[in-house]
């Protein structure tokens, strides 16, 4: 056997050095399958999680609430697609809270404004891509229809189609092989394009004895949205309906070791974040754990990282308490909890593997993100890792290192940098993702749960 190097230190499968977590992290994960099947959109999401708080002492914060107590839980839903859960500490909040922020959308297609047409006998709806996808996965695959659609009368109704078993499902066409000489000569990035997502909804046409009506088979369809949903198609200009795979989280590998699902990221890190917030208990620090919406198109929009949501929240709390602001923020610190790309073997020419994260390998720690030059990125102190690492070794939390590629070969951003703007310590900390922003990607059941084991370690911290 070789020596161990008393300087060296490689970052190693968590099972050689955690021998004895693989039972309750599957155990962890299957709370974190159910949680992936109710939250396929934001909305969906934030449901989920009032509902899995509700027996835990949640009280809505508003301006009726006059005075807090540490201990007290609390939470802001901002319009039904981003949510703050708030436990108040013993420590004066211009000492400092621990933010864990995490995003709850993901990559999909969003039906356009006006989405209904007819094509020689087939009712398709449009669609406009949400956030950064590879547009020859969305083809061929089974798509469930989610969203709220407003009507005329201004009542509205959440739809969720495709999802159960005996539900229908919809899906996007793609050329056969054989037919296929000029579309393989595409680039991958135009293998299908934009415009020809198009959905399929329907191929029989209206009873129409005199023949008169046009299109008789987007009537036939619209006639079925009216009498299940009594929509119309006008009603699609005051709607966000999103598709997304229809498919459900599962194991994967002979020993279970992984799960396949739609929206690990960033998911797979907003259900730890969630449990480890649930059982934070009487912190010392006040805790602020952050389900954010819009990240995957740049964090825009006012349920979006962008917005003053999460901080006139901040301004509340230290209103209440009696402090400036200014002064929680430049003693906190933010755990930008997001995934990163997980090293490919297949795909392995665009990592360097040094500093690549692994499936396995624990929760990485990434330092920055960015496009050529950390540009863009918050790019970390070096107080903050230390910080950060201390906490997580000190629980025996098994973490790792990770950056988004080689250098120059790409790139990408999250929500710390709006974090870092109020002058607030932030870094990137979340789970390693294989195929990530596809309908199916994959994480690593033992990642997930030292993802866990690491917000629950940030939360004690004092
Ligand atoms: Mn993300
Ligand atoms: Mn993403």
């Amino acid at each position: 056997m070789a020596k161990k190097s008393e300087y060296a230190s490689e970052y190693e499968h968590i099972v050689k050095v955690d021998k004895n977590c693989i039972d309750a992290a599957f155990n962890f994960c299957e709370g974190y399958k159910k949680f992936m099947n109710s939250s396929k959109t934001e909305r969906e999401c934030v449901d989920t999680i009032l509902d899995t708080i509700k027996d835990n002492g949640y009280k809505e914060f508003n301006s009726e609430i006059k005075s807090l107590k540490p201990g007290n839980k609390l939470y802001v839903n901002n319009r039904g697609k981003s949510i703050v859960l708030i436990t108040i500490g013993k420590e004066s909040l211009d000492k400092g809270v621990n933010f864990v922020v995490s995003h709850i959308d993901s990559p999909r297609l969003d039906l356009k404004p006006n989405p209904v047409y007819e094509s020689d006998d087939i009712a398709y709806f449009k669609t406009h891509y949400y956030g950064g996808i590879k547009k020859y996965q969305w083809p061929t695959i089974p798509l469930s229809m989610h969203g709220r659609i407003f009507r005329e009368d201004g009542t509205y109704i959440d739809i969720c189609i495709g999802e159960k078993d005996n539900e229908p499902k919809f899906i996007i066409t793609d050329l056969l092989p054989h037919l296929a000489y000029e579309q393989d000569k595409r680039s991958l990035k135009d293998g299908i394009k934009g415009e020809e997502l198009n959905i399929v909804i329907g191929s029989i046409p209206v009873v129409d004895l005199d023949d008169e009506i046009k299109n008789a088979v987007k009537e036939n369809t619209l006639k079925i949205l009216y009498d299940t949903f009594k929509i119309k198609e006008r009603d699609f200009a005051r709607a966000e309906i999103e598709f997304v795979p229809a498919n459900t989280a599962v194991d994967i590998g002979f020993d279970r070791s992984m799960i396949a699902a739609y929206g690990q990221d960033d998911k797979v890190c907003a259900y730890p974040a969630l449990i480890a917030e649930i059982e934070n208990v009487n912190p010392q620090k006040t805790s602020i754990t952050v389900f954010t919406d819009k990240e995957e198109i740049g964090s825009e929009g006012n349920t979006g990282m962008v917005s003053e949501y999460l901080f006139d929240i901040m301004e509340d709390l230290a209103d209440l308490a009696g402090v400036k602001v200014r002064d929680c923020y430049k003693n906190s610190i933010c755990l930008s909890s997001d995934v990163n790309s997980a090293y490919d073997p297949t795909f392995a020419d665009v990592f360097e593997k040094r500093n690549s994260s692994q499936i396995n390998h624990g929760v990485v720690l990434t330092k920055y993100t960015g496009h050529a030059g950390k540009s863009g990125s918050n790019d970390a102190s070096a107080e903050t890792m230390a910080k950060v690492i201390k906490l997580m070794d000190d629980r025996k939390v098994i973490w790792q290192i990770g950056e988004l590629g080689k250098v120059d070969i790409g790139g990408g951003g999250t929500i710390a940098k709006y974090i870092s703007q109020r002058n607030i310590d932030v870094v990137d900390l979340g789970v390693a993702v294989l195929s990530m922003h596809s309908p199916y990607e994959v994480t690593a059941k033992l990642d997930v749960y030292h993802t866990y084991l690491a917000y629950k370690a940030f939360l004690l911290n004092d």
